[in-house]
C-alpha cells in the first residue's frame, strides 16, 4: 500500500497514511488527525512525488504548502 502524506487544517500536524490506490481515489475515507482528531485535512505532496526542477521552482518539497522549510 502507498503512503500519503497528509496535512491538518486545524493543528497543521502533518502526518502518514497508508491507503489503497482506491481509497485515496473514491474519497471515501477520511484520515483524522493524530493530534487532534480533525478529519479536516488535506493531501499534500510528498518529496519523491515532486520532480526536482519543480522542487527548484517552487522552493520546499510542495511549494511551501506543507510547512516543510
Ligand atoms: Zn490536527
Amino acid at each position: 500500500m502507498p503512503i500519503y502524506s497528509y496535512k491538518c487544517n486545524q493543528c497543521e500536524h502533518k502526518f502518514d497514511v497508508q491507503a489503497s490506490i482506491e481509497e485515496k481515489e473514491k474519497g471515501s475515507v477520511k484520515f483524522s488527525c493524530p493530534e487532534c482528531k480533525s478529519v479536516d485535512t488535506k493531501h499534500v505532496f510528498s518529496l519523491s512525488a515532486i520532480f526536482s526542477k519543480d522542487k527548484n521552482e517552487k522552493g520546499g518539497c510542495c511549494g511551501g504548502g506543507c510547512g516543510c522549510r
